[in-house]
């Protein structure tokens, strides 16, 4: 490596992340204690984490009270999702209000188990769009490439529960060379989306090999990494995962945040070194029943997304996976909190609202309609506040 490269490489390390990965806050330390013999610095090593993750729901109720239809474990089918929740992750949720937004995010229940009208297995299509496993190419100029099946969290309302999960290992070393090769192979890919899943729950060694592949492809302009681990699993964003990925530069990382609970400090050290060392951020948020169905705590969400330099992209309407119907609001909603970010804050914190359309049609934007009426070059539009403007159309 020439030394201009090496001095590129270098990872620009925030002075306080030091420090704020050292400090435990209150209820941290309260659920460390109950880890017999682990360490603060355990607390702040991502593969504790993940190795002391909770399962079952006998091991949840040491941390929370659980309520009836929280306490049964889910059995573990193809069907059904795992549960699985980092320790970290687990001392963002409230232990006695089942509500509570980071909570119901993360806990199974029983209404997981009842399927509803119009609810799918694989609501996107994405199967019917996969030219080789793990691979969906639904747009023209981009594809997705599906890279783990394992995430440190499984989010209730993840729309891959189809294939996500503990246990659900098909993605492997044998569907990447066949990725790599339809990339190759088809000019016109000049956009990889690398997913999952989780791509960060692979070590450095395997994600880079991906990355080294894909950026190899000449035809490959653009690269991101869709991942969540940032805010579900702070601590993986680590100095050694930063300067591997610093060599594969420009890198987009795209993050799913949904409650403005999940941005703790923690979030933000990892937001800080991804950003001081060069990756652009954006995030993408679910729509989901009386966790962020509000235009307040959206516009929070939104602005505090903005204070660690994540620009909010998308806002999805919660896909119709099987038994999702508590999680699920209604169109007319989600175009609110659209009309009540327009204008009452800047550009910057109002993402676009899609819905993924069922059947494979893919992203759809939906926005509220700002032009009242339109004839002989007079149209009529309104403002944020609802006031009335002619504009003259050519
Ligand atoms: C969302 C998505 C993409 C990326 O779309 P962008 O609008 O570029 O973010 C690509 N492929 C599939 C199948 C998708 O669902
Ligand atoms: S992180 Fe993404 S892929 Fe993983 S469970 Fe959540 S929504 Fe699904």
């Amino acid at each position: 490596m020439n030394p201009i490269n090496a001095l590129n490489n270098k990872v620009v390390l925030a002075q306080k992340t030091v420090s704020l990965r050292g400090n435990l806050s209150v209820r941290e330390k309260q659920i460390l204690k109950r880890f017999k013999g682990a360490t603060e610095e355990d607390w702040n090593d991502w593969h504790w984490q993940l190795c002391h993750r909770i399962r079952d729901k006998a091991t949840l109720s040491k941390f929370i009270h659980l309520t009836p239809w929280e306490a049964e474990d889910i059995e573990q089918t193809d069907d059904n999702l795992t549960m699985s929740i980092p320790p970290y992750f687990l001392s963002l949720m409230d232990p006695v209000d089942p509500a509570c937004p980071v909570r119901r995010q993360g806990v199974s229940t029983i209404l997981e188990q009842q399927s509803s009208l119009g609810e799918m297995i694989d609501p996107c299509g994405e199967e019917k769009h996969s030219p080789v496993h793990g691979l969906v190419h639904r747009y023209p100029d981009r594809v997705l490439f599906l890279v783990s099946e394992m995430c440190a969290m499984y989010c209730r309302h993840c729309t891959r529960s189809r294939m996500v999960g503990e246990g659900k290992r098909s993605l492997g070393s044998v569907t990447y060379e066949k990725a790599f090769d339809y990339i190759r192979q088809n000019k016109q890919v000049r956009d990889v989306l690398i997913s999952g899943g989780d791509p960060l729950m692979l070590a450095d060694s395997r994600l880079e090999n991906i990355l080294k592949a894909i950026k190899s492809i000449a035809h490959v302009e653009f690269v991101r990494i869709g991942t969540r681990m940032p805010v579900t699993l702070p601590q993986r964003v680590t100095g050694e995962l930063v300067s591997m990925l610093k060599k594969y530069s420009p890198l987009w990382i795209s993050l799913h945040v949904n409650h403005p609970a999940e941005i703790t400090g923690r979030v933000k050290t990892a937001c800080d070194l991804l950003s001081d060392n060069g990756f652009p951020l954006g995030s993408q948020t679910v729509l989901l029943k009386g966790i962020n169905d509000n235009s307040e705590v959206m516009k929070k969400l939104m602005h505090k997304l903005l204070k660690i330099r994540v620009r909010p992209y998308y806002i999805y309407q919660c896909d119709p996976i099987v038994g999702s119907k508590h999680f699920r609001t209604s169109l007319t909603s989600g175009m609110k909190i659209m009309e009540a970010l327009r204008g009452f804050t800047t550009g910057y914190a109002v993402p676009t609202f899609v819905v993924d359309v069922p059947g494979g049609g893919g992203k759809v934007p939906i926005s509220p309609d700002y032009v009242v009426s339109r004839h002989d070059g007079r149209c009529v539009l309104r403002n944020y506040e609802g006031q009335e403007y002619v504009h003259y159309d050519p």
